[in-house]
């Protein structure tokens, strides 16, 4: 009898995990949405709503053994998960993969992916007849968007706000400089080392005027406000022991297990294992758990594998725009064609249709 799994959550964790285990285990994927939201590509939906159309990819072509079931968990123990429709399943492991939400209209945040289609044509439209666009919080997703506008729009005048006094000022100092001088050349008004002071909404884009910590006021069409990422971790701080951290994050130990339930792990932006909370960083937890569970339903234990170890120095790739960018490739920092070339051209879109079975 092959042991069973159940992962909670089809995103980057949970999606590859499963299809990886899917030959070793008698996996059960459970995810709320019937399309897998490809993050990335969400940004340039925003100027281009043509890209949906790969972007959000529908689950039924992941597994091939394993069962798929859409619906909400909405509670585990050390013996498996209650669905809201009601309905307990058994499991000998559990990951819990229910990743985090953002700002409007670029992950579903709970809804279905209709509502999120919604979103992204309601803001489209707003962007479409904006002169000013104001975007708050300049981390990659603030800043690949005002690299996506200020290429598809570089009539409109783009505000990159950020309360940090250099982009991306944990990296080294080339990236952000780089990064910095191509918005403006684009065009791009930085403004940094001011905080927005009166943001009306933390996740959904208005119009209306800034007042920054610097004093100035900032009149703006659209208004996105980016200030980062929320963990969805509800299911994981009701398990026993579970300790919060940041951004609703849970903390786990070196086994990736957020409890005092040992068969129960957690990863992705779920977990906070020193990692941060991005694809680059699902990837490296990947091949860890991928390793870990099928040695575990192998009958070893825990004690006798490797603890994960986080990144130590993660990279990053900021496109702007297809054909712009710079990224930090852990021992050197690249330009333009190398950006284009990994992610500015394509955002990743083959790989995860290609996972999901789609072509
Ligand atoms: C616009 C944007 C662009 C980004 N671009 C990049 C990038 O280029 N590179 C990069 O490295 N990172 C990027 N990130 C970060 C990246 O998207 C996240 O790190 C990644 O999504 C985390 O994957 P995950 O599997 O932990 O969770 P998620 O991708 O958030 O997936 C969690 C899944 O769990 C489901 N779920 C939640 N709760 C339940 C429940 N109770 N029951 C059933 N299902 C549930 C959700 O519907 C969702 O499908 C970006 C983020 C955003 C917002």
């Amino acid at each position: 009898m092959k042991k069973r799994i159940i992962i909670i959550g089809g995103g980057y964790i949970g999606a590859e995990l499963a299809k990886s285990l899917d030959d070793a285990a008698e996996v059960t994927l459970i995810e709320q949405n019937s399309h897998f939201v490809h993050a990335p590509a969400m940004i340039r939906a925003v100027v281009d709503p043509d890209i949906l159309d790969r972007a959000l990819i529908p689950y039924d072509g992941l597994l091939k053994h394993g069962r798929l079931i859409q619906d909400r968990a909405q509670s585990v123990s050390e013996t498996g998960v209650t669905l809201a429709s009601g309905e307990q399943l058994e499991a000998d492991f559990i990951v819990v993969a229910t990743g985090s939400s953002n700002a409007v209209p670029f992950k579903s945040n709970g809804a279905d992916i209709e509502t999120l289609r919604a979103a992204n044509a309601r803001v489209h439209a707003l962007l479409s007849t904006a002169s000013t666009v104001a975007i708050v919080g300049a981390g990659a997703v603030g800043t690949e968007l005002a690299g996506e506008i200020a290429h598809g729009y570089p009539d409109k005048k783009v505000h990159l706000i950020s309360s940090e006094p250099q982009l991306f000022a944990n990296f080294p100092e080339k990236l952000g400089r780089k990064l910095a001088a191509k918005l403006e050349h684009a065009g791009v008004v930085l403004v940094l080392g001011a905080r927005a002071e009166n943001l009306q909404s933390l996740t959904e884009p208005y119009s209306g005027t800034l007042i920054l910590s610097t004093g100035q006021s900032l009149a703006a069409d659209l208004i996105f406000p980016v200030i980062g990422s929320k963990a969805t971790s509800t299911l994981l701080e009701a398990l026993p022991e579970a300790k919060l951290g940041r951004n609703q994050r849970i903390k786990t130990d070196v086994w990736m297990r957020p409890s005092t339930y040992d068969n129960v792990f957690a990863a992705g932006d779920v977990a906070e294992m020193g990692d941060a909370m991005t694809i680059v960083a699902t990837s490296r937890q990947l091949t860890w758990l991928k390793k870990t569970l099928t040695a575990l339903v192998n009958g070893q234990k825990i004690e006798d594998l490797k603890p994960y170890t986080p990144f130590q120095k993660a990279p990053i790739l900021v496109p702007l725009g297809p054909v712009k960018g710079n990224s930090f490739l852990s021992l050197f920092v690249a330009g333009d064609f190398l950006t284009s070339l990994l992610k500015g051209k394509d955002l990743f879109l083959s790989k995860y249709n290609k996972l999901l079975g789609k072509g």
